[in-house]
């Protein structure tokens, strides 16, 4: 995920949209019927990406991978190891 170099610096609170993987809530994965599901074509897993609140901590440098906590939409509070990308405040 993007973040502005002023909060890799400081940590803070933003808003972004991370990619969450699920089970296919057309087939939910099940074998027999996933196959021809028009929903995942077949994967048994889709990927919404999803509103976060999420909170960083200071000292973020780059391509650093973290395990922060998220505040999904429909999904409340979930750890998730996301990897940051800095952008030029
Ligand atoms: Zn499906």
């Amino acid at each position: 995920m993007a973040i502005l170099s002023t909060v890799a610096e400081r940590g803070g609170r933003v808003l972004v949209r991370l990619p969450v993987s699920q089970p296919c809530p057309s087939c939910a994965g099940a074998e027999f019927e996933r196959t021809r599901c028009p929903m995942c074509q077949g994967r048994g897993i889709v990927t919404l990406r999803l509103k976060a609140w999420v909170t960083v901590p200071p000292g973020i440098r780059a391509g650093d991978r973290r395990v922060v906590l998220a505040e999904l939409e429909l999904y409340g509070e979930r750890a998730m190891e996301v990897e940051f990308r800095i952008d030029p405040a």
